[in-house]
């Protein structure tokens, strides 16, 4: 470069350039449907100019190196570029895998008969509940490091496979350790009412969900979430449920139609839920 040039070149601390497609996902702040959810905004061999974490500009290489200069620059190396992914939906704190109800499930059971029968997140609340903080872990890291090779940034994660005060809290415990380790960032989910625990009479559960347990939980979850189904909550129930966790001041998400549609998609917009 010539003096004159770096002169009016301006500084950022980080370039990445030499990509094969850079996916700015450029386009109107709003959601998207239809055919404009293929719209990425693709730049062939992309550059993108960082200054403190925040994306100044993005153009194609030559342009880039030509108007920016960095300290730190990252050869894309004909890869990919692209923003990381939210995954808003998760349950990957858990113990004990179901692969023998895929088999169940290939040999003609449903999902909500292998419920009722004490499989399905029954088993996994059994497993969840007799394992150490420590082991449980060493499973959600492993989870955790999948993620972060798929590309994922940012992940929501419920809990749900306590069923009980103390399981619920170690679940939402161990998000928040995955939170402090990082590198993802991660939004905690209560998931309390996944579905009545067996050894609980359902009106007692519901009264705890509407009742202490929403003090408890206040720093640890920011969603409150219900699985509105056959064999988990009905719609009043689901309604009661949410309705109190808003009025507690967490923000709303709601299990709906995975199976049956009880009306919960309607009932999650009324209530102001993220996602149905
Ligand atoms: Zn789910």
């Amino acid at each position: 470069l010539s003096k004159e040039k770096a002169c009016i070149m301006k500084k950022v601390d980080t370039i990445v350039y030499n990509s094969s497609s850079l996916l700015t996902m450029a386009g109107p702040n709003r959601p998207r449907a239809g055919d404009e959810m293929r719209d990425n905004s693709a730049v062939l061999n992309g550059a993108v100019a960082i200054e403190n974490g925040v994306v100044i500009e993005t153009g194609s290489t030559s342009y880039i190196n030509e108007k920016y200069i960095a300290e730190k620059k990252i050869d894309a190396d004909g890869k990919l570029v692209m923003p990381g992914f939210v995954d808003p939906h998760t349950h990957i704190v858990f113990a004990g895998t179901r692969e023998k109800e895929m088999e169940m499930r290939l040999s003609g059971a449903t999902y909500l008969d292998i419920l009722k029968q004490g499989g399905g997140i029954h088993s996994t609340v059994k497993k969840t509940r007799a394992i150490s903080l420590g082991d449980l872990h060493a499973i959600s890291k492993k989870h955790i490091k999948w993620i972060v090779e798929h590309g994922t940034t940012t992940v929501e994660i419920k809990s749900g496979y306590g069923l009980d005060p103390d399981t619920e809290e170690k679940m939402l415990t161990e998000i928040a350790h995955l939170q402090e380790e990082g590198p993802l960032d991660i939004v905690a989910t209560f998931l309390g009412a996944h579905t009545i625990p067996k050894e609980v009479d359902r009106k007692e559960y519901i009264d705890w969900l509407t009742g202490e347990a929403l003090e408890r939980y206040k720093d640890k979850a920011e969603f409150w979430d219900v699985f509105c189904e056959d064999g988990a909550f009905t719609l009043e129930e689901s309604k009661k449920i949410l309705k109190t966790a808003k009025d507690a001041g967490y923000k709303l998400k709601i299990h709906a139609g995975q199976f049956n549609d009880l009306g919960a998609a309607g009932a999650a917009a009324l209530l102001g839920a993220i996602s149905a």
